[in-house]
């Protein structure tokens, strides 16, 4: 007789735990809150500083947003008495006969305002021949790319909407606009904030080369290294009813006294606590 022999069991493996993943901790959190803990107060001091210098501007708004829109794609790097120009062109070249409308351009603005007039029409922009828009704003410098920007904008709008108005976006909350208006190919967060923050009043922070400038110089940005978009770095910094002062103020300390080349240090107000003066400065 044989001994059937039990076969031995398998010794049961252990199921390994499965790993905790560690969430990558938010930069743009990470960075409000170190330069809360290292340079406390550095904002408030900026603005205030900036206000004093400057004064605090008051919101007003500039005009219908279409035209904004369009205005702020013809400002791209160019200056904006050059878009000023190209603007004018365009309400020659494609007039409306609609109601008059009034640029109230503001403190920041580059340009010397644009006279009353009627808003072009649009559904004549949008339709015209590229190569006859594009002499149309040549004054506003890259034409092509403008042309064609400003044409996709139209017919997005149009498409999306059945007319051009964009009156319906002060309705939306400020990041539902803002994306709202960025699917329109070619047009960005700063171009996208600055229409909704000049016409609607809308609690957005355009960061153009000048804010950005003023901006890292002082230390309120970290490096460009650190892969974080300055328009949202600013929205975690910034209350909502400080966007537009701030915006304003940045814009002008760039364009008068922190100059790319030869910043003004010794009559700016932000001296005491600028890091491109002083690396260690509180
Ligand atoms: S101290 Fe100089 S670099 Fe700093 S913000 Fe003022 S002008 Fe710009």
């Amino acid at each position: 007789m044989t001994t059937v022999v039990p076969k031995a069991k398998p010794k049961s493996r252990a199921k390994p735990k499965p790993r905790l993943k560690r969430r990558k901790p938010d930069p743009i959190k990470a960075w409000v809150k170190r330069l809360d803990r290292t340079r406390p107060g550095l904002m408030d001091y900026v603005l205030e500083g900036l206000a004093a210098f400057y004064d605090r501007p008051f919101w007003e708004r500039r005009w219908d947003p279409t035209a904004e829109l369009v205005l702020t794609i013809l400002t791209q790097n160019s200056a904006d008495t050059n878009a000023e120009r190209a603007y004018i062109s365009l309400r020659a070249a494609y007039p409306s006969g609609g109601p008059v409308q009034v640029h109230r351009p503001g403190p920041g603005w580059g340009g010397d305002g644009l006279p009353d007039g009627a808003d072009p029409d649009w559904l004549a922009v949008e339709h015209a021949p590229t190569e006859e828009l594009i002499e149309v704003i040549r004054t506003g410098g890259l034409p092509v790319a403008k042309a064609k920007g400003i044409q996709a904008a139209l017919r997005f709008i149009r498409e999306q909407r059945g007319d051009h108005s964009l009156e319906f976006l002060g309705e939306m909350p400020a990041l539902e606009a803002r994306d709202w208006l960025t699917r329109i190919p070619g047009v960005g967060k700063k171009t996208a904030s600055v229409m909704l923050l000049f016409c609607f009043g809308l609690p957005l922070m355009p960061v153009d080369r000048h804010v950005e400038r003023v901006s890292r110089r002082v230390g309120l940005l970290p490096k460009e290294t650190a892969h974080t978009d300055p328009h949202d770095v600013f929205l975690a910094m910034l209350r909502a009813d400080q966007m537009y002062e701030a915006h304003v103020n940045l814009i002008r300390h760039g364009r008068l006294v922190c100059h790319a080349q030869r910043p003004e240090h010794e009559r700016c107000p932000l001296r005491d606590r600028c890091r491109f003066v002083d690396p260690k400065a509180p």
